[in-house]
């Protein structure tokens, strides 16, 4: 039984060191890349010297991994053991490669024939004392024939532990590299157009949003250049840790782009002070990485976690108000976060690393950044739309009121020629009325020659031109004979025609010049201007005469007047109306005395 036990735990003993006998990789003739073989690993081992590290692997029990590995975040250092032959019978030249750069130390010790050899790289070492000048860590070998050689690596980082090693003819190594940076310069390229492109329209639209989409673009496409060691012939190692800030700057942007992009301060102020609080984490997560490079970026990471689900929430809330706004940014958020979420569970180690794994979020992000691009020219668009559908109703409105207002012109226009037509005849009535006011105030009604007043205003007029011009001015009063008795026998009515019918007499025998009043109830006066007393007594004799021949017929009855006329004329430029009829008025009483029917003169 004990020599049983004993031969057990012998085979147990001795069953690692016979699996680690075995090569990891055989070279042969064919291949010219050795992209997938297994290695062993020892965490943290308390190495003092290169000549320790083979006794230390040989005498403890290394973890066998695979040559993709991602072992989470940690800085311990890890140490890689790889075992290569040569089976050949040529000398073989190939590259050691690790195929991501942003390992702190990446160091080779290289134990053959010759001894030991060590060789420094990893980010701490700049590009041009590496002997191959790529950021990928890379080492030559040199391998006889039927050479074996013992591997270690000694790799440790501040970020976390992802990578591959691979070993590759020089030629393909590379053409590789070559291959790879061709595919990335046309990615950069890519992605500074669009941001060029959106800086042109920011200069032009002066929006905040353009500029926060160039900002989220160039450094995202900056973080892909750090990430994929772009810069790395530019920068030193604190630079390139301080570099490491450009991701939450990223994430700051891209919460401002989403903010205006999705209007949270106008739609849902919560969800929009929500996102402010988490600009404010994403800056203390920058100044964390400023100060501690490893657990700034471990905050950061869970900050992230938290701030892309919220974006999420605010791109689903914004269905209810645009819905296209809110679809192409939920898809491109969601493109995003795939390939984000992709690198950190890579970078948390809970899936296997390959090459191709950590170039899923560059080109996740590009099109994110082109759905972006495409969501700020839809907004263009419909912003153009809108203001064009602004103006059409400003013109439409505009018209109506000018119609509206043609209209009301036209209306008041109207208005106003009624009023004024109105108004005319209003006038012309008041014209008429005031003429047949005055034609009232000095007519006679009842024979329509001037009465007294309006014979004394005319007489006044001619006496003034008289006097002027010193021309002749003659008056003479007539006074019906004996009326009374007209009245007496014929009655009132009868008078009253008598005096119509004398009127008339008067008109037919006096010149247009002249003016005749009726300045008593049956006494008559006639003015004469330009007339002598001789011509003056010839026209009343004439009158007179007419009268005492003249037959009045009324009601079958034939009445014969006759009438008594005093006549006179200006003696003097001074005299008055008063004292020429007076003189008038004498001349008439002698006509009386004397006997009726007659005419004197005084
Ligand atoms: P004589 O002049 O010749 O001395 O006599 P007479 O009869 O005409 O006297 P007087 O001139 O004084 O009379 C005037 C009369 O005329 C008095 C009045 O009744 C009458 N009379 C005055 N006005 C009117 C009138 O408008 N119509 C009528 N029918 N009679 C009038
Ligand atoms: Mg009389
Ligand atoms: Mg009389």
């Amino acid at each position: 039984m004990r020599w049983k036990q004993r031969y057990f735990f012998t085979i147990l003993f001795l069953l690692p060191l016979f699996v680690c006998a075995q090569p990891h990789i055989v070279l042969n003739n064919e291949k010219d890349a050795y992209t997938n073989f297994e290695m062993e690993l020892l965490v943290n081992p308390p190495i003092q010297s290169a000549e320790e590290i083979k006794n230390i692997f040989a005498s403890s029990l290394p973890k066998r991994l695979k040559n993709n590995f991602a072992l989470g975040y940690d800085t311990r250092d890890h140490w890689f053991h790889i075992t290569v032959l040569n089976n050949t019978q040529s000398p073989k030249e190939l590259i050691l490669e690790l195929t991501e750069q942003f390992h702190k130390k990446v160091d080779l010790y290289e134990l053959g024939k010759d001894g030991v050899h060590i060789e420094h790289n990893g980010l701490r070492i700049p590009l041009q004392k590496r002997s191959v000048e790529t950021p990928n860590p890379a080492f030559r070998l040199h391998f006889n024939p039927h050479e074996r050689k013992e591997l270690y690596i000694d790799l440790a980082s501040n970020y976390s532990l992802y990578g591959a090693f691979q070993l590759k003819s020089p030629q393909r190594f590379m053409e590789d590299v070559r291959r790879l940076t061709h595919l990335y310069l046309i990615y950069f390229g890519a992605m500074l157009s669009l941001a060029l492109y959106n800086l042109f329209i920011f200069f032009y639209l002066r929006r905040k949003v353009y500029l926060y989409y160039v900002g989220h673009v160039l450094l995202f496409t900056f973080s892909v250049a750090i990430y994929k060691g772009f810069l790395l012939p530019y920068i030193d190692m604190r630079l390139y840790d301080i570099s490491q800030i450009s991701i939450p700057l990223f994430f700051i942007l891209l919460i401002l782009f989403s903010q205006q992009i999705l209007k949270t301060k106008e739609h849902f102020p919560r969800v929009h002070m929500l996102l402010n609080a988490f600009i404010a984490v994403s800056i203390i997560s920058l100044t964390w990485i400023l100060i501690d490079i490893h657990d700034g970026f471990y905050f950061m990471n869970v900050t992230a976690a938290v701030i892309l689900p919220m974006l999420m929430f605010a791109s689903l809330l914004t269905t209810r108000k645009d819905k296209t706004v809110a679809t192409i940014y939920l898809i491109a958020l969601l493109i995003f976060i795939a390939g984000m979420t992709s690198i950190a569970i890579l970078a948390l180690g809970l899936i296997d690393y390959s090459p191709w794994i950590t170039n899923i979020p560059m080109f996740a992000s590009f099109f994110e950044i082109v759905l972006f691009s495409l969501l700020l020219a839809y907004r263009i668009n419909k912003m153009s739309q809108e203001s064009t559908r602004a103006r059409e109703e400003l013109i439409r409105q505009q018209k109506s009121e000018k119609s509206r207002l043609f209209q009301e012109v036209a209306a008041k226009t109207q208005a106003l020629n009624q009023a004024k037509k109105r108004l005319e005849k209003e006038l012309e009535e008041k014209k008429l009325l005031e003429e047949h006011l005055k034609h009232q105030a000095t007519t006679d009604s009842m024979t329509g020659l001037m009465n007294r007043r309006a014979f004394i205003d005319e007489f006044d007029k001619e006496l003034n031109r008289a006097r002027r011009t010193m021309n002749p001015l003659s008056c003479l009063i007539l006074d019906i004979d004996h009326f009374k008795q007209v009245n007496d026998s014929y009655g009132h009515h009868i008078g009253d025609l008598v005096i119509k019918r004398i009127a008339e007499n008067m008109k037919e025998h006096t010149r247009t010049i002249d003016h005749i009043g009726r300045i008593g109830g049956e006494e008559f006066a006639i003015l004469m201007p330009e007339t002598h007393l001789d011509d003056a007594y010839q026209i009343a004799d004439r009158l007179r005469d007419f009268v005492s021949r003249y037959e009045m017929c009324f009601d079958r009855q034939t009445i014969h007047i006759t009438v008594s006329i005093g006549i006179t004329d200006l003696r003097d430029k001074y005299e008055t109306i008063e004292s020429i009829l007076q003189r008038a008025d004498a001349a008439l009483y002698n006509a009386k005395r004397e006997g009726r029917n007659r005419v004197c003169s005084l």
